[in-house]
């Protein structure tokens, strides 16, 4: 008997089909604005000088290699919840909030949507349209019903009508998954504003918010990045986040990332941990240790995190700068104008609205590869080429 003769096929992760791709095009002048990393202006995704410093000082003086606990490092836990929700937090002082160390964000979605279809059955998770494609898949493997709320209409602009409409039509009790800053796809954040009319819907229907916080220090700071996170956390007895320290730490492949658990007060604070840590054993028993370690050392060290905090600054402004160097190569063709969006966005990805067929047009015609929804990486752009690229831009959009 063949046991695998049954097995199909499926496609391929369809953003990783695109760099294949690029790596097979001859051409030099090639751009990938394709897959989500950070890339400086070498095209290259560096680590960070904070992190080799706290390497050589962890190869230095680590005793094991034992397993961690459940929740994962300690220290780690302490300083990723003050770093998310700030020194002060209240919810921090009165035991209130619980950091469970997992594999990189991706681990904490997971781990949060096992939570919600285990101990809130019944419940629907609303998700932004559009999303990262991943929240799609990973939450109908955990098995929960999931929803979609509008976000960005066809007409490439925020729909915060459209979002407060659907919001206030959702069951009680449901789930909806927030993108705390930069929006992955779109680039298009809520303004304060916004945020404060969302609040107030999801407190009145009785909503819990689930925020996905991937990008903390690639927006407006690190400090500003945490700004809807901390009002929910002040406004509401229970929120769920899940951090990842991927493009902020470029820890990517070290698996770094946590599932932050705000409860109503410290008792049930311990019921939701002990679940935590029943559910999180069975999916990956206990974290990787060495990037949380990594984390750790930054935080817990003053000039280590001043260094950190410089470098996190740097991506930030080198994206900026981006942003705002496209719109300038764009205006002597009239098209400033058109793409403004491009820099009111934030974070590394821009949906710029070009269609299907202008993105494949610029792959074939100029070898620049961005998904074709349009999202472009706007760190993968290169400074020194950008006439280059709004001259294609112009091409194929006229
Ligand atoms: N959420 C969003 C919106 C993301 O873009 C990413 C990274 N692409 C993640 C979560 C998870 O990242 P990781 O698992 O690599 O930490």
């Amino acid at each position: 008997m063949r046991h695998f003769g049954q097995v199909g096929r499926v496609p391929g992760d369809p953003i990783l089909g695109l760099l294949d791709a690029y790596r097979a095009d001859p051409n030099p002048a090639k751009l990938d604005l394709g897959v989500g990393v950070y890339k400086d202006a070498e095209g290259i995704t560096p680590i960070p000088q904070a992190v080799k410093l706290a390497e050589q000082r962890l190869i230095a003086t680590e005793l094991t290699k034992s397993y961690i606990g459940g929740h994962g490092d300690p220290l780690f836990g302490e300083q990723l919840l003050r770093l998310v929700l700030g020194e002060h937090s209240p919810a921090l002082s009165e035991g209130r909030a619980g950091c469970t160390q997992t594999p990189g964000g991706t681990g904490a979605l997971r781990l949060a949507g096992d939570f919600i279809a285990r101990c809130l059955p019944g419940r629907s998770l609303w998700l932004s349209d559009p999303t990262w494609p991943i929240h799609e898949t990973l939450f109908a493997a955990a098995r929960l019903p999931v929803r979609h709320y509008p976000y960005v209409g066809a007409d490439n602009r925020l729909d915060v009508a459209g979002l407060l409409a659907t919001l206030v039509e959702i069951p009680p009790g449901d789930v909806v998954l927030l993108h705390a800053c930069c929006h992955n796809p779109t680039g298009f954040d809520l303004s304060h504003d916004d945020w404060r009319q969302v609040l107030e819907v999801v407190r009145a229907r009785e909503l819990l918010p689930l925020f996905d916080f991937a990008y903390q220090g690639f927006g407006d700071g690190l400090e500003e990045d945490a700004w809807a996170v901390r009002l929910f956390v002040e406004a509401l007895p229970e929120v769920l986040i899940t951090s990842s320290c991927s493009k902020n730490f470029g820890l990517y492949r070290e698996r770094t990332g946590a599932l932050i658990a705000i409860t109503a007060d410290a008792s049930s604070l311990q019921d939701v941990r002990s679940q935590l840590a029943a559910l999180a054993r069975n999916l990956w028993s206990t974290p990787p240790s060495h990037g949380a370690a990594v984390v750790a050392t930054i935080l817990a060290d003053e000039q280590l995190r001043q260094l950190w905090q410089q470098e996190v600054a740097a991506k930030r402004q080198r994206i900026a700068g981006l942003r705002n160097g496209l719109l300038e190569a764009l205006q002597p063709y009239g098209l400033a104008e058109r793409f403004a969006h491009i820099g009111a966005q934030r974070g590394m990805f821009s949906y710029t609205g070009l269609t299907a067929a202008q993105v494949r047009r610029l792959r074939s015609e100029d070898a620049v590869y961005l998904v074709e929804s349009g999202r472009a990486n706007v760190a993968g752009l290169d400074a020194e080429r950008l006439d280059d690229l709004a001259r294609a831009i112009a091409r194929v959009v006229s």
